[in-house]
């Protein structure tokens, strides 16, 4: 009989879960084993000062290869890893072993190349975000200024004064902060004055249609002189295009990340992209 009532209650829920619900309970259980399983994996994305055609740093893009589903998108699970907190371990393990390659990158001889990683607001709820990058600096031994941390402006105003502070400490290690997706968040522009922020990422939604579309050249630009008026980098992802990346260049936006130069690639690949663009073979 209590079988027969748990049954029915176990049907009320379901009934009553939204698909997407459902889908959330299946995505939490997957990626906590994803973890312990070693089913995550990090493709980088070359950074390209486009007047050398030589690489000055990679994004650390997180990819969930799932043994049925395949490649699962960061941005189908980031939001379920935020929510059930899955996030900051997660968070860690991409921030070490970013680390960790850039420093066999530096040992290779590409000893000014950046590693950015994308930091989610949720680790910055963490009291030991400072200590854990702290750690990873040591254990790592790459050079502070080496480590880009990306964080997007909502992120910062979700949580201001206690993100503000720990960017600041951030800072303090030498450890370098860009503003990711700059130009789609719902902030003023006054705070850029006093945030501890060192690039701007300019949105890649504005890269669309560039040539034609008046508001997107328009805000470009913009960013672009913001970004030199405040001694701010500036760096545009999304580029795909020879016609935007002339765009960019002319108005003096030189590093560039997106398929033009390269997909985000697994860090084999990226060897290779880097021997070739060293020997003049590719662009
Ligand atoms: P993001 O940080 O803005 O990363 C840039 C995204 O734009 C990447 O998508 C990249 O593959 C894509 N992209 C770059 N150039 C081009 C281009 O020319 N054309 C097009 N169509 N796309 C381009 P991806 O790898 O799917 O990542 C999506 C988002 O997931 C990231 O956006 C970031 O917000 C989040 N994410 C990825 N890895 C992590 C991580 O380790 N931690 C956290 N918290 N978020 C992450
Ligand atoms: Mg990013
Ligand atoms: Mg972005
Ligand atoms: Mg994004």
């Amino acid at each position: 009989k209590s079988k027969e009532k748990s049954g029915t209650y176990h049907h009320f829920f379901r009934s009553e879960m939204s698909d997407r619900n459902l889908e959330n309970i299946f995505l939490e259980n997957a990626l906590y084993k994803a973890l312990e399983n070693e089913e995550l994996c990090i493709h980088y994305q070359p950074q390209i000062d486009s007047r050398t055609n030589s690489i000055i740093g990679a994004e650390a893009l997180l990819r969930w290869n799932h043994p049925t589903r395949g490649m699962v998108s960061p941005i189908n699970f980031i939001p379920t890893a935020e929510e059930t907190g899955l996030i900051v371990p997660i968070g860690k393990w991409v921030l070490l072993n970013a680390c960790k390659q850039l420093k066999v990158w530096h040992a290779q001889g590409n000893s000014h190349m950046t590693v950015s990683v994308n930091l989610s607001g949720r680790q910055f709820e963490e009291d030991d975000l400072l200590s854990m990058i702290e750690s990873i600096l040591v254990e790592t031994g790459i050079p502070p200024e080496c480590l880009h941390i990306e964080l997007t402006e909502n992120q910062i105003f979700k949580n201001t004064y206690v993100t503000l502070e720990k960017m600041r400490e951030i800072k303090m290690l030498g450890v370098k902060i860009s503003l990711d997706d700059f130009g789609t968040g719902y902030s003023s522009l006054g705070y850029l004055k006093n945030f501890p922020i060192d690039t701007l990422k300019i949105d890649r939604s504005f890269m669309f249609d560039i040539l034609t579309d008046k508001d997107n050249a328009a805000i470009t630009s913009t960013i672009i002189t913001l970004a030199q008026n405040l001694d701010l980098d500036v760096i545009a992802e999304g580029v795909e295009t020879k016609e935007q990346l002339d765009f960019l260049m002319a108005r003096s936006c030189f590093n560039i990340q997106g398929y033009y130069f390269s997909k985000p690639l697994d860090a084999k690949a990226l060897d290779e992209f880097m021997n070739q663009i060293s020997n003049n073979n590719r662009f």
